[in-house]
This record gives C-alpha cells, structure tokens and sequence, in this order.
C-alpha cells in the first residue's frame, strides 16, 4: 500500500497531477479543498462553517478538518492507497494523519513537495479564477493571503516528514508531463 502527502502552495498544481497519479498507480486521490467545496455546494453544517474562512483565505480550524479526513479514509475501505492533496496543512494536522494512518498498520510513504516560485504561484491562481468560478482565486488579496497562510502553518509540515526520512521536492516547473514524470520517479523510488 501505497499512501502520497503531495505537498505544495496554493497552485502549485498538486490537484493536476494527482488526477494523473491516481489513474497511474490506482490510489484513491483526496483533496481537502474538493471535499469542502462539495459540502460547501451542498450547504451542509460543515460547508457553512468552511466557508467563512474559505473565502478569506484562511485555514479551516484543525477540528473540522481531521475529523472530515478521517472520516473520508474511514468510508473508503476498498482504497489500495491514497494521495493527499492539501492536507495536511499544519503540524497538528500532520501528527493527526500519522496518529490514524499508523493505527490502521499503514503509515505514509512520501511526501512529495512541488516547488514553485510566488510569482508564478499568483499568475496561475488568477488565470484559473476566470474560468474556475473560484471566488478565492479571483482575488489577488486573497490569493496573497493563502501564500501567507502556506508559508507560516504550513511550511513547517515539510520538517515533520523530514525528520522520518520521508520528504523528497521536486520541480513545479515545466510542462505537465515533465512534472508528471519528475513525481512518477519519486513513486517508482518507494519500493526500489
Ligand atoms: P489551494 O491549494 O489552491 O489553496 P485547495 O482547494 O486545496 O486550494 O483549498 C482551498 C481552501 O480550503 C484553502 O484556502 C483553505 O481555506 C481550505 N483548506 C483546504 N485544505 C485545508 C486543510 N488541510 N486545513 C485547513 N483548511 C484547508
């Protein structure tokens, strides 16, 4: 079993390529975001309460999250393994995923991190504002804000997997099958 923390800032493309590493390695891909924006269009208690912070930017509290991740890895028992898009997004979040994944006899493999400068990071978020309908990516307020919010809570889950060996970047750059292939070397890399 394998079990992927893709990690990265907001539009860094993790959600492009896990689409591409799900249907390659047959993981089952589960992204935070996509799941609040899902309660969030279905008006649940949950997507009430995300979307307040949602639209500033913000993180949703650490509460919400795990128990809304645990819960999806809970009703997902034929998954041969999972990727993780946008979680976790904190230090609590992360001790969190281990505590649970490690309970279950099958902890995380690698964290696989896509480095992409600030710059790039806003163009690409503002270019997929338009078409996306994503009120968070319409903004450049908000959008600055998100990178913020990445580099002071989130940035310091990269050392908490650093510290097990597990955390390997690579370049966020590049065309889609270029970066594609530079994420299937680091999976291929698991069991080798
Ligand atoms: P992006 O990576 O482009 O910011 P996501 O779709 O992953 O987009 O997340 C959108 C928003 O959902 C985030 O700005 C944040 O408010 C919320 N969110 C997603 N994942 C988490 C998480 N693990 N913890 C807290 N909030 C989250």
């Amino acid at each position: 079993m394998i079990n992927l923390v893709l990690f990265g800032p907001p539009g860094s493309g993790k959600g492009t390529q896990s689409l591409k590493l799900q249907e390659k390695y047959q993981l089952m891909h589960i992204s935070t975001g996509d799941l609040f924006r899902k309660h969030m269009r279905e008006n649940t208690d949950l997507g009430k309460e995300a979307k307040s912070y949602i639209e500033k930017g913000d993180l949703v509290p650490d509460a919400v999250t795990i128990g809304m991740m645990n819960d999806k890895i809970e009703h997902s028992p034929e998954a041969k393994g999972f990727i993780f898009d946008g979680f976790p997004r904190t230090a609590a979040q992360a001790e969190a995923l281990d505590r649970f994944l490690n309970e279950k006899g099958t902890p995380v493999s690698k964290m696989i991190a896509l480095n992409v400068d600030d710059d790039e990071l806003v163009k690409r978020l503002l270019n997929r504002g338009k078409d996306s309908g994503r009120a968070d990516d319409q903004d450049e307020s908000i959008i600055r804000n998100r990178i913020e919010v990445y580099n002071e809570k989130t940035l310091p889950v990269a050392s908490f997997y650093e510290k097990q060996g597990k955390y390997v970047a690579v370049q966020g750059v590049g065309t889609i099958d270029e970066i594609f292939a530079r994420l299937c070397a680091e999976v291929d890399a698991i069991n080798g």
